[in-house]
């Protein structure tokens, strides 16, 4: 399937009556961000049947957000509608339950950012220049030529703000200071939305931060650094998958830390593995031969396997990588 360009897909959204927008499963801040913001768009062009729908409930650190109180799990989702909205994920087996929910007649749209070869669709805008997909969807506001409210404009800056960790991140560009600009000119509160997503932490997030600070171990001089959590000590901590979001970072940041790793396991045939890493080190590329994928300096992979055998595949493939970087 050909890619398309935004002034395509805009003009099929423009004449569909009913939307499905979805996103990728353990969302973050760029997937519940963007998808919302995509739901005020289709508001915007006067579209009255949208609906969200997400396999996961949203994290409670984006709940304030303007829509996320509408968002549905899969099985409310409706049994037909004109297009299913992709957004943040350019693979079906990441919106996981919701994928069984988008029927035949329906027409999926992607909307994404990540380094995809194949993405899914039936048609899509894939482009790993964007630092967040919430910058594409104020781009749709652009192209479509419709004012963006400020609803819109704060779900699109939480997108782009925690994507690109405050604008600190190898992602971010000139451009992405511009659209968060035209964000910015609606008249949001960039502070109040800074606090909200950046000084907060729930108390089983700073008993997992602690666990896991205490868990890091190195590997490779000091240039890889990885620890895991299991099940038991999740549930003892009383964290969700949602409360790792941003623990990586501190591990990545640790002065010579190339690559940081972190695993958890979900059950006992099942880990999910976090990778961060600075230049020179690309993510998304060690951990494609596991399923895996994301970004250069950021990836993910959900391995059917347990946390020992799941440790030793990756930790193996990082360190081949390391050695070839060396
Ligand atoms: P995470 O470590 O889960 O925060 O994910 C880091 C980046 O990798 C994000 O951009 C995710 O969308 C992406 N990612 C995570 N898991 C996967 C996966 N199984 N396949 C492809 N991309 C993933
Ligand atoms: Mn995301
Ligand atoms: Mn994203």
């Amino acid at each position: 399937m050909p890619a398309s360009d935004l002034a395509a897909i805009v003009a099929e959204l423009r004449a569909a009556e009913s939307v499905l927008i979805t996103t990728h499963v353990n969302p973050d801040g760029d997937a519940v961000g963007s998808a919302l913001a995509l739901a005020h768009f289709m508001l915007a062009l006067g579209k009255t049947e949208i609906t969200v729908g997400l396999e996961h409930r949203v994290p409670r650190l984006y709940q304030w957000l303007p829509g996320a109180e509408n968002v549905v799990e899969s099985e409310a989702i409706p049994a037909s509608f004109d297009i299913a909205l992709v957004i943040d994920v350019a693979r079906r087996d990441r919106i996981g339950t919701v994928a069984n929910h988008i029927p035949k007649s329906a027409k999926v749209i992607v909307l994404d950012h990540h380094l995809e070869s194949a993405p899914y669709g039936d048609m899509y805008l894939v482009d790993p220049t964007y630092a967040a997909a919430g910058e594409i969807v104020t781009e749709c506001f652009s192209v479509a030529g419709v004012p963006m409210s400020m609803d819109a404009a704060v779900c699109a800056y939480v997108a782009i703000t925690t994507d690109t960790g405050g604008f600190r991140f190898s992602n971010t560009n000139a451009r992405t200071h511009l659209i968060a600009a035209r964000l910015v000119e609606t008249g949001i509160d960039v502070a109040t939305i800074s606090s909200r997503c950046f000084d907060v932490m729930s108390e089983p997030k700073f008993r997992l931060l602690r666990y896991v600070m205490d868990a890091v171990q190195f590997g490779n001089g000091g240039k890889l650094a990885y620890a895991e959590v299991t099940a038991k000590a999740m549930e003892e901590a009383g964290a969700l998958g949602e409360d790792f979001d941003g623990i990586i970072n501190f591990i990545r940041n640790i002065e010579g830390v190339e690559v940081a790793v972190l695993f958890r396991e979900v059950n006992l045939g099942t880990t999910k593995v976090s990778l961060r890493s600075r230049p020179g080190f690309n993510s998304a590329e060690a951990l494609h031969n596991l399923g895996g994928g994301g970004h250069a300096a950021a990836a993910g992979a959900t391995l059917p396997m347990q946390l020992a055998s799941a440790r030793e595949r990756v930790l193996e493939s990082v360190l081949a990588q390391l050695r070839k970087t060396e």
